[in-house]
């Protein structure tokens, strides 16, 4: 494929005019100003288009969008105890693999590639963004609530397990596109013992930790009470630091939470939306970001969005750095497209992913500027920024494969998924 003069982002985070992109085997093979021997490629007219990386989206769970709306307006335990539990108590396997690819049709056609999530079933539910086309990293988040209780007899370890198993018998044609990490669910929903050896297994085995850190200021507070220190130095006590980890959330880090973070070179998964709009706070990334910590942008579960649309919460996430900061130049637009792009591959392992540059993997999506939202387009990257529609995304490739083109998804069956969710959701109600 070659895509003919194209404004694009460069892997400098500067946009460059007229450049003819060529993509071979799943990766960028050249990007030049002057046009290359198409040699039988199928060109792609890139004029009045924009070209940059595709987002990647640091925290989910994706299977939630079937409980989109299900228990507004409840305080988090009546939420989690009357609603979620006895919820997920019902959800069987086969529905979480309708909801997730329910989730791969939103994420796609806002621009998003790749998903570090955690949840149950992850096999069940991951084949479902996988035959969508798209990249994960998936962790079944780990809770205790027995002091004796180990990790490896929890089912966190089994589900984890089960999927690397999957990820071997599937090496080839997988590629690297699902990965496995270990994941915790949060410092409040465990027990010590299970904790340290979690983050040893993910030591061992070269794993990523996902997590929720620090998410509301009661959480925070308690866990100061319980143990003496704040999450974050909990969990460094308890070695979760020896491995790469993805902390969600962190609204309440305090300075020498943000000094182990950023020794332990740990990223920041920040979700503006759920934050606001379960009134845990505004994480204040700028503060972060100044003191070195590596900032990546995640929608959350659609529980708590209550959308998976990540050309918004880049918005938001820019909107907010500015206001709390009091400085209309924060963090700027590509600061902001960076975390949510380069740094969000980093986020989950994905060296090779995040930037238009020759031998990285094609993952990349296309702009339509002819919009009367985005005209005129002087300056490209504060019109995506504060003025894009997840709708101007006419095109979104992963690894060089078309997964969505002009609002269609390539891989996926609309009708049928948006019918089998609602009914998936529906059958769940019945039985509770
Ligand atoms: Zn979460």
């Amino acid at each position: 494929m070659i895509i003919k003069d194209v404004k694009l982002l460069d892997e400098n985070f500067q946009v460059r005019d007229r450049m003819n992109v060529v993509v071979e085997d799943g990766k960028y093979l050249s990007i030049t100003k002057g046009m290359p021997d198409p040699e039988g490629r199928e060109v792609i007219d890139g004029r009045s288009k924009f070209m940059m990386p595709a987002f990647y989206n640091t925290h989910c769970h994706v299977p939630m969008t079937l409980l989109r709306g299900y228990g507004e307006g409840l305080p988090l335990q009546r939420w989690l105890q009357e609603r979620i539990f006895p919820f997920e108590a019902k959800f069987s396997p086969q529905y979480k693999y309708w909801g997730a690819k329910l989730g791969a049709l939103e994420l796609i056609k806002s621009g998003c590639v790749s998903i570090t999530d955690m949840y149950f079933d992850l096999v069940d539910y991951g084949r479902a963004l996988y035959e969508a086309g798209m990249k994960a990293n998936l962790g079944n988040g780990l809770v205790t609530f027995d002091e004796d209780a180990s990790y490896f007899e929890d089912n966190s370890y089994k589900d984890t397990m089960k999927l690397i198993q999957w990820i071997r018998d599937n090496e080839t044609e997988n590629d690297g596109r699902i990965k496995a990490d270990v994941s915790v669910h949060s410092e409040y929903a465990n027990k010590e013992k299970a904790l340290r050896e979690a983050f040893a297994f993910a030591a061992d085995e070269r794993l990523i930790v996902q997590a929720h850190i620090s998410e509301t200021k009661t959480e925070h507070e308690e866990c100061k009470e319980r143990h003496g220190m704040t999450p974050v130095a909990y969990f460094e006590k308890l070695g979760a630091f020896r491995s790469p980890v993805v902390a969600a959330h962190c609204v309440w880090l305090e300075d020498e939470d943000i000094d182990i973070m950023t020794a332990g070179g740990a990223f920041m998964s920040h979700n503006p939306s759920s934050n606001l709009k379960l009134g845990s706070g505004i994480a204040p990334v700028r503060k972060y970001a100044n003191k070195g910590m590596r900032i990546t942008i995640g929608t959350d579960g659609a529980s708590s969005n209550n959308n998976l649309n990540m050309l918004e919460e880049v918005n938001l996430a820019a909107l907010l750095c500015r206001g709390q900061s009091l400085d209309a130049n924060a963090l700027t637009a590509a600061d902001m497209v960076k975390a949510a792009t380069r740094d969000g591959a980093l986020a989950q392992g994905r060296t090779d992913c995040g930037l238009i540059k020759e031998g990285f993997r094609a993952d990349f999506i296309v702009f339509d500027l002819d919009k009367e939202h985005l005209t005129p387009d002087y300056d490209t990257l504060a019109n995506i920024v504060f003025s894009a529609q997840s709708s101007d995304i006419c095109m979104t490739v992963c690894d060089g494969e078309v997964i969505c083109k002009d609002g269609e998804a390539l891989f996926i069956d609309e009708e049928e998924t948006i019918a089998k969710a609602a009914e998936s959701f529906k059958k769940v109600l019945e039985s509770l």
